[in-house]
């Protein structure tokens, strides 16, 4: 089996993990840029991530001959602070020629506040202006709906936004139609405890034909399991789907997207 961890958080995880995922059949990970658990404190706190995320981490992957591509933005909880968050977009573009930069994610909102909604916009600029892929969160829970609709209507109305070079991630059941209506992909996001259980993740591949979907782990440093996709290739199996479908599913569909950045290239 192959696959592709199309949202991984990388840096929060140990080696064990790259090997268990090379195990299990992984070829490419990619690491949107993520809160880090805490307020990062300065412009100087989001450059060193940055540096690690198309520097260290790559190399640390490349151990494991794994692919390892990012994404960057600052988080939409690190929004309040709008000063800062103009600084930090104001880095973003030094850091955008790096090889293994796919685009600008994981923007998006995490309450719907005014001041989020300021950051997606200029992320949104940032990304039209330099022809980049990007990548989305939506909010959790109870704020999800309502997000979902604020994000699809703010790309939507984008003149230069292309709905087929957008991923709307974390969709559960009652957003992923009204994603993949719009013309954006859906990524569903596989957690042990919230989010999406394989079982779920299956219904809404059977109930939309699962063309424009990928399935990520989203790993990061809290409870989470990196082999969450590879884990979906059994519950498919259990309901009588293909091998093909599997490959489809966990393989060509991140393929398909990710490669309309031409850096995304995976090995021999
Ligand atoms: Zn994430």
């Amino acid at each position: 089996m192959r696959y592709i961890e199309p949202h991984g958080h990388m840096v929060s995880r140990t080696t064990d993990d790259y090997q268990a995922m090379v195990t299990a059949g992984c070829v490419a990970v990619c690491e949107p840029a993520f809160w880090a658990g805490f307020d990062r404190g300065s412009v100087d706190g989001f450059r060193d991530y940055y540096r690690q995320l198309t520097e260290y981490e790559p190399a640390r992957a490349a151990k494991f001959l794994l692919p390892h591509f990012s994404w960057l933005c600052l988080n939409p909880k690190e929004s309040e602070d709008l000063a800062l968050a103009r600084d930090v977009l104001a880095l973003i573009p030094e850091f955008l020629g790096k090889p293994n930069v796919l685009g600008i994610g994981e923007i998006g909102l995490n309450r719907n506040t005014r001041n989020e909604m300021a950051v997606l916009e200029q992320h949104v600029e940032l990304a039209v202006k330099h022809d980049q892929l990007i990548l989305v969160h939506t909010p959790h829970l109870e704020d999800k709906l309502k997000g979902t609709n604020l994000i699809l209507d703010l790309l939507g109305s984008h003149r230069g936004v292309d709905p087929g070079r957008v991923i709307i991630d974390h969709v559960e059941e009652h957003t992923v139609k009204r994603v993949l209506d719009r013309g954006f992909w859906a990524g569903i996001t596989l957690y042990p405890d919230s989010k999406s259980s394989p079982p779920r993740a299956v219904d809404m591949l059977e109930i939309t034909g699962g063309e424009c979907i990928w399935l990520n782990s989203a790993c990061d440093w809290g409870v989470s399991d990196p082999l969450a996709v590879p884990k979906t290739a059994l519950e498919l199996r259990r309901r009588g789907h293909s091998e093909d479908f599997v490959d489809a599913v966990l393989y060509r569909n991140p393929l398909r997207f990710l490669s309309q950045c031409p850096k995304f290239k995976l090995g021999a």
